[in-house]
């Protein structure tokens, strides 16, 4: 009898610092960078006989996350001690949520490498503090820094519902995305503000099935893939040879490209948690609740199919302008500019601005989304040119090199009089558009002479005799102003001029 394949499962534990001004049970400032051990008092360090006090400004941006991510928020949730040992946890508890979360349920969908839908649902969300920061120093010594330790973190904890490593790094950029667009969370993984672990079970096995392995210390997007598929490869052998399989922690290390055993793995009665008596029942008022949901922005998803269908642009193209607020609200304003200035609806310009936006701009920002507000063109000023582009004052080349002139040298100068300067380096691409279009008017005297007594549909034809010549490379919009400026009864004075 053939063996069935067997199948993983990888559930994610995103711990997600949250951006308040102050710690979550005391009033130190929840702010890194600083000088060790600079942001402490007794509360944070676990002094006997200190009191921690919740801080309500965390309240709010726990709320966005929980109702973004359609979770259900309970009324009440509670506060317990979670037991344990480390350098950097001197009180020997860490204060958490435990059968009493903020929030259960919800979920949040992402997309495979295929553009497949994989939908995460999730289990819980609850608020904790984080812990301080071991460093180890040379020798056998461990030195402490304090100032993280009452960070309030948001942990959330997703069912088993990814496949593979692809599908856990998709996921969480999906979910930093939508924590970016609540400004929850700053989202750095390189900083630790966003972190992540992940569960790596087997599905369908009669002894083995459940979370088997937790992976920890993966600290980039990158070390998530990896690891998840490492992790999945090793125990898929472990199977086939059948060898006995541990339920442990293990480790990433990111230069040996493999997971590592670092402690067997706990389960929640090693921690004996019990509720903690300092800190009173939080309820959540349905006043609040309702506040909260009607203020959330429009999330990425929900913008990526608006900019699809309200715009016309491509879905590819959709996914990265919506990846910041920043790209997203600089392509709708220039997008907005445009249509008002050329009163056209948007639904027509949208793809020819994306267009723009994802090339010139983002290349002059390098791809940095924050930088994208500081930038030279504004995108009132890219919907200018591109409103002369679309009138066919100017064409395609010239378009590009205004855009380029105005990212590196600033907009001080007048559009119509850049459009002058530039004038120069633009005959060499007009005089060939010129030939084209005498050669056409000379080839077909009695279409001239027809459309010069009034038959002005005619100049549709010009326009594709030279859209022909040219084999691609025109502007239609540019040759038909011309070929009307060369058709008109003034053309003569003109065509001396050039
Ligand atoms: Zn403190």
């Amino acid at each position: 009898v053939a063996k069935e394949p067997v199948k993983f499962s990888v559930g994610l534990e995103i711990h997600a610092r949250l951006k308040t001004k102050r710690k979550i049970f005391c009033s130190c400032p929840n702010r890194y960078g600083d000088e060790a051990n600079a942001n402490t008092c007794p509360v944070c360090l676990g002094l006997p006989g200190s009191l921690p006090v919740l801080n309500p400004e965390i309240l709010t941006p726990s709320l966005k996350a929980a109702l973004a991510l359609g979770c259900h928020v309970e009324k009440t949730s509670e506060f317990s001690r979670k037991n344990y040992f480390y350098p950097d946890l001197p009180r020997n508890y860490q204060i958490t949520q435990y059968d009493c979360p903020l929030a259960l349920g919800g979920g949040l969908a992402t997309e495979d490498a295929s553009g497949k839908t994989v939908a995460v649902r999730l289990q819980r969300i609850h608020l904790e503090e984080d812990a301080g920061r071991s460093l180890r120093s040379k020798g056998q010594s461990v030195l402490v820094d304090m100032n993280r330790a009452g960070a309030p973190l948001l942990e959330i904890v997703t069912e088993p519902d990814l496949a593979n490593g692809e599908q856990a790094r998709s996921w969480l950029g999906r979910l930093r995305q939508v924590l970016r667009y609540l400004d929850v969370c700053d989202g750095d993984m390189e900083n630790g503000s966003l972190r992540c672990d992940a569960n790596v079970g087997i599905v369908g096995h009669s002894e083995l099935s459940g979370p088997w392995v937790e992976l920890k210390n993966l600290n980039s997007f990158k070390a998530v893939g990896l690891a998840v598929n490492h992790e999945i490869n090793r125990l898929g052998r472990g199977l086939a040879e059948e060898k006995p399989l541990q339920r442990e922690t293990r480790s990433w290390d990111p230069s040996a490209r493999e997971t590592r055993v670092l402690r067997s793995k706990e389960l929640a009665a090693d921690y004996r948690y019990f509720p903690e008596p300092d800190i009173p029942v939080l309820r959540v008022e349905k006043d609040l609740l309702a506040e909260i949901e009607a203020s959330l922005p429009e999330l990425p998803s929900a913008k990526e199919k608006r900019f699809c269908s309200e715009y016309g642009v491509p879905r590819a193209d959709a996914v990265t302008l919506c990846r910041s607020l920043a790209l997203g609200g600089y392509f709708e304003s220039c997008l907005n500019a445009l249509a008002g200035i050329t009163k056209t609806p948007a639904g027509i310009l949208g793809k020819t601005v994306s267009g723009w936006v994802l090339t010139s701009v983002l290349g002059a920002v390098s791809g940095q989304d924050e930088d994208l507000p500081g930038i030279q063109l504004s995108p009132e000023k890219l919907a200018e040119i591109l409103g002369l582009l679309h009138t066919g004052e100017i064409h395609r080349t010239k378009a590009r090199l205004l855009v380029e002139r105005i990212l590196d040298h600033g907009s001080s100068t007048s559009l119509s009089d850049l459009v002058v300067m530039l004038g120069k380096e633009d005959e060499r691409e007009i005089t060939p558009m010129n030939e084209l279009c005498d050669e056409v008017i000379a080839a077909h005297p009695d279409m001239v002479a027809n459309y010069l007594k009034g038959k002005t549909g005619l100049l549709n034809f010009f326009v594709g005799e030279v859209l022909t010549r040219a084999g691609g490379s025109l502007e239609a919009g540019v040759v038909r102003k011309r070929l009307s400026e060369r058709l008109s009864p003034k053309a003569d004075e003109k065509h001396n001029n050039e």
